[in-house]
């Protein structure tokens, strides 16, 4: 089945649902392709003890309160529900599940799926990079007799409970893993490639604004950006502030090598583990461009705000200095109203 549209977007994350809805104000005949099931893009596969009053803050889409009061409940839950309930509010064409396996140039952007091939004349790419989870590589690791989870397969504390565990990663994830991992499990060490950044002043909107600047230049110079919310630093709540005392936070430097029973560093040191969480974060899912050959020298693709440099029908949203929530809805904005300009324009010529 081909099926003919003005604009492809690619994902229903928070990204590609903020986009969904400015194409549907600007009257565009556009679809959704999600590979999920059901609403909730990554949100949805987030840990069970990710708490919604332990994420940064979810910035709600464009025009519609997001009033959930429980913040016990897990993340993953509650945007779900509001995800799903958004898409139905603004009856938004959302195809799911249904898995872009690569995007082909031509007159018109050929967008093959699992379930078909759809004609674009301009594509939002919204995948997000919970999907390309990035795992380092170190002497021994496949040799490890333990078990070796990523931030991606954590199924919380419970599962860890009298274990000797090694968390990797510098970021949030990995601080949240080890003071919930830690009163349960036989044994926790932190490492880190390079020494933490906790930032003690509070996070304030120059912040934000500092860290997306600093991910904007490089995706505009075409390297591969770092997440925005890993740039911004750790936050010290009351919490990790115990956590810290009490040496739970206490941060070794990378090991070098992976033992079958464990991790050894360079000057002999060897820690006993039973499991190794690699918290070291994510890469951006964008596999199926690869036909599109976007990616230069700098490892990125050279970007121009959402917009791609090479090429102005495609935008990515969700990626570089707007992945995170209130990035997606200001981008999923702005894509839309250079698409419609852009295509605009060509109905005028064609004419
Ligand atoms: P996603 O939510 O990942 O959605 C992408 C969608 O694309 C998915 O539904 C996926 O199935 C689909 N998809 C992927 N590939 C394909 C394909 N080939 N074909 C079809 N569909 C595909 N941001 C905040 O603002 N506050 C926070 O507290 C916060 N906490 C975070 C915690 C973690 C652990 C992580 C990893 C990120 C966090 N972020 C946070 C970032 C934030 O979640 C995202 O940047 C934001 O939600 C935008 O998501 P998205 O729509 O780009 O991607």
């Amino acid at each position: 089945m081909t099926t003919e549209v003005d604009v492809a977007v690619i994902g229903a994350g928070q990204a590609g649902l903020s986009s969904a809805y400015f194409l549907r104000r600007a009257e565009l005949d556009f679809v959704v392709l999600d590979a999920n099931a059901g609403p909730g893009g990554a949100w949805q596969h987030r840990w069970p003890t990710l708490r919604l009053g332990g994420v940064h803050g979810i910035h709600e889409l464009p025009y519609f309160p997001f009033e959930s009061e429980d913040l016990d409940r897990p993340a993953s839950e509650v945007v779900a529900e509001y995800f799903g309930a958004y898409e139905r509010k603004f009856a938004l064409p959302i195809r799911r599940p249904v898995k872009v396996q690569s995007v082909t140039d031509g007159p018109r952007l050929r967008v093959e799926t699992d379930h078909g091939v759809w004609m674009a004349r301009a594509l939002i790419n919204a995948t997000g990079t919970w999907d390309r989870p990035f795992w380092p590589r170190y002497p021994g690791q496949s040799g490890f007799l333990g078990t070796q989870l990523h931030t991606a397969d954590y199924p919380g504390p419970t599962a860890l409970e009298g274990k000797r565990v090694v968390v990797v990663g510098g970021g949030s994830s990995a601080v949240q893993a080890l003071m919930e991992i830690a009163p349960v499990a036989a044994a926790t060490t932190w490492v880190t490639r390079r020494p933490p950044v906790f930032r003690t002043e509070p996070f304030t909107q120059e912040v934000g604004r500092a860290a997306v600047a600093r991910v904007e230049e490089a995706v505009r110079a075409g390297r591969s950006p770092a997440s925005v919310v890993s740039v911004t630093g750790l936050s010290v709540t009351p919490e990790v502030t115990a956590a810290r005392e009490s040496g739970v936070l206490d941060r070794q430097p990378m090991f070098e090598r992976v033992l079958p029973t464990g991790v050894a560093w360079a000057d002999g040191r060897f820690v006993e583990a039973d499991v190794i969480l690699w918290a070291t974060g994510f890469r951006a899912a964008l596999d199926h461009l690869a036909p599109l050959g976007l990616r230069g020298p700098g490892g990125g693709i050279v970007m121009d705000g959402t917009r791609v440099a090479a090429d102005p029908r495609l935008h990515l949203v969700g990626y570089g200095p707007s992945a995170s929530t209130i990035g997606a809805n200001r981008a999923g904005r702005a894509a839309v109203r250079e698409i419609r300009a852009l295509l605009g324009q060509r109905t005028t010529t064609a004419a």
